[in-house]
């Protein structure tokens, strides 16, 4: 993973950015923040004391505090970090506290919902710019963040209309700061974007490697020692975080429908080739599926050494 963030910023983007919800994400954009000298000060905020604790163990931040409202109170930019389907009652204990003018962002990776709930939720006089930074990793918590996840990632805004120029503008820097790449687009077509590329194959990874552990037939011994055939590529998957993925279906339901939809239909067309001995079908599906995989390392979005960049047994595989 590229490390580099380069030089701190000789001008902080904000005086004061206040973190809420310090696990994976939280805690790598201060940990981020704090290298590149986005913000003079750092506030964090999680429901959890032990989290938070930990949080001030690594230094992530100024001060680290359950309370939201005093979190946001004298903060330029608010970042909600916490999972989508807490949205609601953290908006409802910051709002009086806001300063005018704060700036409102979030990293959820569900962003219709989100809007839906902070639109009605938040003062006017603040100052709404949901985000979604498409990196991750399938563990939690403060101490599975580090500076680089963001670095060559994707950030996806999707400032509703009529938001504040400048706002946006802000929260921009703040992510190009911890060395993302922005793309701006409307909420709808994140969540349907997201749905495909993001949603509907966790659902996929947490469908079969359920359907493996029921399986009669196979020992769940067998399905472990043989899982090199594919199968643990899933399994890293499926180990993403329960809260997160539960309230990411929860809140983007019509599009990941919408996807399953059209999923279970080419499922349907492969059974059929498969049945039907259709070996012309199944090779031009599988060539126009390998291309999409070239095309994702030539983007710099994945490792191109064999076996995902696994370490190999003689010593010459990239971790
Ligand atoms: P995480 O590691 O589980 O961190 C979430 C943190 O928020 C935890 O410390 C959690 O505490 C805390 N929290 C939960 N409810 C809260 C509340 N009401 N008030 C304050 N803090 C609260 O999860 P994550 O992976 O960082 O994900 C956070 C957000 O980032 C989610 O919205 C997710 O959709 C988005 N996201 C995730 C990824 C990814 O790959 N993981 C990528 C892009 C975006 P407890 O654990 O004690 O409940």
């Amino acid at each position: 993973m590229v490390e580099w963030l380069g030089a701190p910023l000789e001008e902080p983007i904000f005086d004061e950015l206040a973190i809420i919800g310090v696990g994976l994400i939280g805690s790598s954009l201060a940990r981020a923040v704090r290298k590149r000298h986005g913000a003079r000060r750092i506030v964090l905020s999680d429901h959890s004391s032990e989290t938070l604790a930990r949080a001030e163990a690594l230094k992530l931040g100024d001060l680290a505090t359950k309370d939201v409202a005093k979190a946001v109170e004298a903060a330029d930019c608010v970042v909600l970090c916490a999972p989508v389907g807490a949205t609601e009652k953290i908006g409802r204990a910051m709002r009086s506290a806001l300063k005018p003018d704060a700036i409102v962002t979030d990293v959820g990776s569900v962003k219709g919902a989100v809007i839906a709930t902070l639109a009605q939720l938040l003062p006017s006089y603040a100052h709404l710019v949901p985000a979604h930074p498409v990196a991750g990793t399938e563990q939690s918590g403060p101490d599975a963040g580090f500076a680089g996840l963001f670095v060559n990632r994707w950030c996806i805004l999707t400032p509703p209309s009529g938001a504040d120029e400048g706002a946006i503008q802000k929260v921009r820097a703040l992510w190009e700061a911890v060395g993302s790449n922005v793309e701006v687009m409307s909420a709808e077509h994140h969540d349907l974007v997201l749905a495909i590329t993001s949603h509907v194959p966790h659902l996929i990874a947490y469908n079969i490697v359920g359907t493996a552990a029921d399986l009669e037939e196979v020992t769940q011994s067998e399905v472990i020692k043989f899982s090199a055939g594919g199968f643990r590529d899933f399994t890293r998957i499926a180990a993403s975080d329960p809260t997160m993925w539960r309230d990411v279906f929860l809140h983007n339901k019509d599009a990941v429908l919408e996807m399953l939809g059209r999923f279970n239909e080419d499922l349907t067309a492969l059974q059929r080739m498969i049945r039907r001995e259709d070996s012309d079908g199944l090779f031009a599906l599988f060539t126009r599926t390998r291309a999409i995989r070239l095309g994702i390392v030539a983007q710099g979005q994945e490792t191109a050494a064999p076996d995902f960049g696994r370490p190999r047994a003689d010593g010459n595989g990239q971790s």
